[in-house]
């Protein structure tokens, strides 16, 4: 966990910090990131608000989603959270507050949850369906073969017993 302490740009209107990625993004359920996080977190104090910006890039360890070979995907999510600077306040000195279960996640009486940040960004880039590559012809629904890698060894055998029926009709 990488706590970012916001006592002091809180009261600096105008302050701006840019903080270098180099730690890992918090757990994210259904996605495995492989090793630590590039990119950086930008903090601007507007004087009324608190702007968490930057992006940030991952290497998801997944499958493709046609032929299930194992694939690493570099993800890159935007950053993008604000808060209130007197909620922030708040927040800082342990007052109870409520805000956004996303917002909650990140800021505690200690400061911000970098790696929650970045864990966010990356959730909502998370692609739908990775595939290995465009051209991918996945799996064979019949025999199970990597149809890039193999060929098909149920071509006629697998004919749908509807078809058979109708081409019988058809020759009677
Ligand atoms: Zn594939
Ligand atoms: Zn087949």
């Amino acid at each position: 966990m990488v706590i970012l302490d916001l006592t002091d740009i809180v009261e600096e209107t105008g302050k701006r910090w840019a903080i270098p990625l180099d730690f890992a993004p918090a757990p994210i359920p259904g996605a495995q990131f492989d090793g630590t996080a590039a990119g950086e977190v930008v903090v601007y104090n507007t004087g009324t608000e608190l702007v968490f910006g930057g992006q940030a890039t991952a290497v998801l360890q997944g499958v493709c989603s046609r032929c299930l070979t194992p694939l690493e995907l570099p993800v890159t999510g935007e950053i993008e959270a604000q808060a209130p600077l007197s909620l922030v306040e708040a927040v800082l000195v342990g007052k109870p507050v409520e805000m956004e279960l996303d917002l909650a996640a990140v800021l505690s009486p200690s400061g911000a949850n970098l790696a929650e940040l970045v864990g966010q960004a990356l959730v909502l880039a998370l692609p739908m369906h990775a595939v290995c590559s465009e051209e991918c012809r996945g799996l064979c629904a019949g025999c199970g073969q990597n149809l890039n890698t193999e060929t098909c060894r149920c071509e006629g055998a697998n004919t749908d017993p509807r078809l058979g029926a109708l081409a019988q009709w058809r020759r009677a």
